[in-house]
């Protein structure tokens, strides 16, 4: 039976965080004051994620992305993306801040890993620093090159822009894209930091980004998906693909295919759910996967038909993004 909601939309995208553990503190989500972590055993065991998953899979999910907090930084993540393949995931993803990748690309591989995502918010060594408070740009290079060069298709770069402090880059990173062939990403800050410092003044509309490329080398639309978050473009004369997110101006939630599982066991119909859906107490009660399974299609059914961020009176979700899983 396929996972509908009352809107009739059919949910086939999984997002697994598997840690709330992040070795990066970038300013549009974490804090720079220090957080409380969950305490390990509310996370969920490798077990209990393979078990989800299972259930899920047999309801008609398709995709799988392994995201986190940051998924490199939980032990044994290459362990359970083999156990994903192995269940048969026909398309197993990454969203990763890219620090470890180099030296783990080909572990990943071997575990059946399709592609990934490299978060990357400038190609300024010093900018990268304030914004991930972090010095470890030379190693996400390297783990961009490492994808690159590995089998891994395709790889795509994921910026948040945020006025004021990468806008400048936009060019840049276009040429990037043009330079390496690579799928360059670009996303709209949204109302999920910690420090609550999002406000409408500091999204750069995805508009005015396809509109300076534009201004340099002609695109060319991709089809796609009516459920994919990225409106994608070619260039005309190089390799390199662009793709524009644009949750706060071009809200793409009429088609939305996702569910999310937090790092702590609770599902989320929506990155702005106001609650969650606690499944621990089934995984670690003596639900049968049938009760499981009909939980969650009751909870799906209650999607929500979309985001509030451009109505009088949204409130930003009191989980952040590193809790929820990009
Ligand atoms: N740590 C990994 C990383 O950074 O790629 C995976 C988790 S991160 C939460 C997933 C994605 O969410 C990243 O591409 C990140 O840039 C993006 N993200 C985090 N906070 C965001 C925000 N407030 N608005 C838009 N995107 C955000
Ligand atoms: Fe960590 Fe990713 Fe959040 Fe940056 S965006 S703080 S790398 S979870």
């Amino acid at each position: 039976m396929p996972l509908l909601d009352k809107f009739g939309r059919q949910i086939t995208d999984l997002r697994i965080s598997v840690t709330d553990r992040c070795n990066f503190r970038c300013v549009y989500c974490r804090s720079a004051d220090p957080e409380n972590y969950r305490p390990v055993d509310e996370l969920l065991q490798w077990d209990e994620l393979e078990r989800l998953a299972r259930v899920l899979l047999a309801l008609g999910i398709r995709k799988v992305r392994v995201t986190g907090g940051e998924p490199m930084v939980r032990p044994g993540v290459e362990e359970f993306i083999a156990r994903l393949k192995k269940l048969g995931v026909q398309d197993l993803s990454m969203t990763t801040n890219g620090q470890l990748v180099a030296e783990r690309c080909h572990a990943l591989i071997a575990a059946g890993l399709d592609r990934i995502n490299i978060s990357l918010d400038s190609l300024d060594p010093e900018k990268f620093e304030r914004i991930t408070r972090t010095r470890k740009f030379a190693s996400v290079m390297a783990g961009i090159q490492a994808a690159q060069a590995s089998s891994l298709r395709p790889v795509k770069v994921n910026a948040v822009l945020v006025r004021g402090i990468n806008d400048d880059e936009v060019e840049a990173f276009a040429r990037l894209a043009r330079e390496t062939g690579i799928s360059m990403r670009f996303i709209e800050f949204m109302p999920l930091d910690a420090d609550r410092h999002w406000s409408r003044d500091l999204v750069v509309p995805a508009a005015e980004v396809k509109r300076r490329i534009e201004a340099l080398w002609e695109l060319v639309p991709i089809a796609h998906e009516r459920s994919e978050t990225a409106r994608k473009f070619a260039f005309a004369d190089s390799p390199g693909e662009i793709g524009l997110i644009a949750p706060v101006t071009q809200p793409f939630c009429g088609f939305c295919s996702r569910i999310r599982i937090t790092a702590d066991g609770k599902m989320r119909t929506c990155l702005f759910s106001s609650e969650d859906h606690d499944l621990k107490p089934l995984l670690r009660g003596n639900a049968s996967d049938q009760q499981l399974a009909a939980f969650i299609e009751e909870r799906v059914m209650e999607k929500e038909e979309g985001h509030r961020i451009n109505e009088p009176g949204f409130a930003q979700p009191s989980r952040t993004m590193v809790y929820i899983g990009g």
